[in-house]
């Protein structure tokens, strides 16, 4: 199974050590294994039949795998060490910030008088909660500079149809509603499906050849019908947005909104603030910027900061702090009402809040320093060895592509599969949908120098051998149990309640 290709021999080892092909659960045990000892029964034993109504006692089960605690402790054991995580090596997955999550965020959250707070205990008697809280609000406020900050989505999609909604009730009140939201087609694929959600129509600007929104092109389509545009920025080129003033000018000047897209937050934070560039929403993403666990269906969290205008529409409670105590207010008529149950994921927030005052203001502003400065020295080393379409000044990520592989039938696809035999979790592929064949690589502050060096010479090495050798990227990954699994028939035929039969396994 282990079969390395002649080619990939160097210093760079993709998966070491034992790696076993793991059978299905269903595939193994014995009739009669259990995973419990329990002591003789000292009580007579009755049937289920004499106690339970018929209707609440289930069918037996064919063919449930009968094992032992060692068997499943086992198979679950070899099964997490398939997996890939920011814990075991580099994870450049742009748009995503898959930066490390420090220990010490789950050494707070864990502490029991957070974890084991529950959300129905009083207010007098939550004061910590609803301080840790309110504090986070408070920093999250000051680095983004909007106005007022809610904690409640639980991930950037969330929060982006949180704020979509805002804008909804904004224009309401305004008068007559509008019917539009101007979108760059840069634009991650969640943002037309919030605007869309919310009942607007989406409009595509096209970005011109900086990468950008032409503030000219703006103008020619942004009217009185036009409820928000939705950008990111720097945008998911990694590029800045360098006319924002004048973009978000345009957008005002015909009473529309601005939203920020704040999935690339950590590019900027501690260097400069949204409200200065006339943003009126904006979503941040815990699980990126802020070094909350990421992935895996979450539970993660995408708190909205808004401008003055926006803070009646907030999704309620809101915390509040008046003569030392913290309370939640439910008195908010024009509130868009609860986007989450309780307060949002909780235990996310302990850890944010965590990294924020392990970092403080100057560690803020290094995180986007060497962020930036790492995705540069990648681009740099790169840009040579794979085609960059937008080759002026970016910021936290670059985005290559496969032009000059694609000549010896190399693809993308082929490339970010190869990466997975050197160790490496591959880019983003085939995003941004403005580049054709896009590798958005985002290493994020927490690689060392030596981390990124290993990449950077695994990029050269199978840039290499999409020249000399393009015929052993065929099956490529060569090294994992699984090598290409067919991904859109799991996804949308996933078989989920699969009863094998003896003759299947065997
Ligand atoms: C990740 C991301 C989102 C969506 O955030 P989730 O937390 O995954 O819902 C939106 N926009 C951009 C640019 C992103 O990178």
């Amino acid at each position: 199974m282990m079969n390395k290709p002649q080619a990939l021999h160097n210093s760079l080892t993709g998966i070491k050590g034992l790696v076993f092909n793991e059978p299905l659960l269903f595939e193994m045990g014995s009739p009669g294994r259990t995973a419990y000892s329990l002591p003789k029964c000292d009580v007579p034993e009755v049937e289920l039949e004499a106690i339970l109504p018929a209707t609440e006692i289930r069918n037996p089960i064919d063919n449930l795998p009968e094992l032992t605690e060692l068997d499943v402790v086992r198979h679950f054991t070899r099964l997490s060490q398939w997996n890939f995580s920011i814990d075991t090596n580099f994870y450049p997955l742009g748009s995503c910030t898959m930066k490390y999550n420090p220990k010490v965020n789950n050494e707070t959250a864990n502490l029991s008088g957070f974890a084991q707070h529950h959300p129905y205990t009083p207010e007098t008697l939550s004061q910590g909660s609803l301080q840790l809280m309110f504090e986070l609000q408070e920093y999250l406020k000051e680095i983004s500079g909007m106005a007022h900050v809610s904690l409640q989505p639980a991930a950037g999609a969330h929060g982006e149809l949180a704020g979509m909604l805002m804008i909804h009730a904004y224009h309401s009140t305004q008068g007559t509603q509008r019917k539009k939201v101007i979108l760059p087609d840069s634009a991650h694929g969640t943002n037309p499906a919030s605007a869309a959600l919310c009942g607007y129509s989406v409009i595509q600007i096209q970005s011109d050849e900086r990468g950008l929104i032409d503030p000219k092109k703006l103008e020619s389509i942004m009217d009185e019908e036009t409820a928000a545009i939705m950008l990111t920025n720097p945008n998911t080129l990694g590029i800045f947005e360098t006319d924002i003033l004048k973009i978000s000018e345009i957008v005002h000047s015909k009473g529309g909104l601005v939203y920020c897209d704040g999935a690339n937050l950590n590019a900027i934070m501690g260097k400069t603030k949204l409200n200065r560039m006339g943003v009126d929403v904006l979503h941040f993403n815990l699980h990126k910027t802020f070094s909350t666990p990421h992935g895996g269906g979450g539970p993660g969290a995408g708190p909205i900061g808004v401008a003055e205008k926006l803070s009646p529409f907030l999704p309620k409670p809101i915390i509040e702090h008046a003569d030392g105590k913290y309370t939640l207010n439910h008195d908010r008529p024009d509130s868009i009402g609860k986007m989450k149950a309780f307060y949002g994921n909780f235990g996310i927030l302990v850890r944010a809040y965590t990294y924020i005052r392990s970092l403080g203001p100057e560690g803020i502003k290094q995180v986007a320093e060497m962020a930036v400065l790492n995705a540069n020295y990648i681009k740099a080393s790169l840009y040579k060895h794979y085609h960059l379409p937008y080759n002026g000044p970016s910021l936290h990520e670059c985005v290559f592509n496969d032009k000059l592989q694609l000549k010896n039938k190399v693809s993308t696809m082929d490339i970010a599969k190869m990466l997975i035999d050197y160790g490496f979790h591959p880019p983003t592929v085939y995003f941004p949908l403005v580049v054709k064949g896009a590798l958005m690589i985002e290493p994020t502050e927490t690689e060392s120098k030596e981390t990124l060096d290993d990449f950077i010479v695994t990029m050269k090495k199978i840039a290499e051998l999409a020249e000399t050798k393009p015929e052993v990227f065929h099956g490529a990954p060569h090294m994992p149990v699984v090598s290409r699994p067919d991904e859109i028939t799991a996804a949308r035929n996933p078989k989920l309640r699969w009863k094998p039969e003896r003759s299947e396994l065997s």
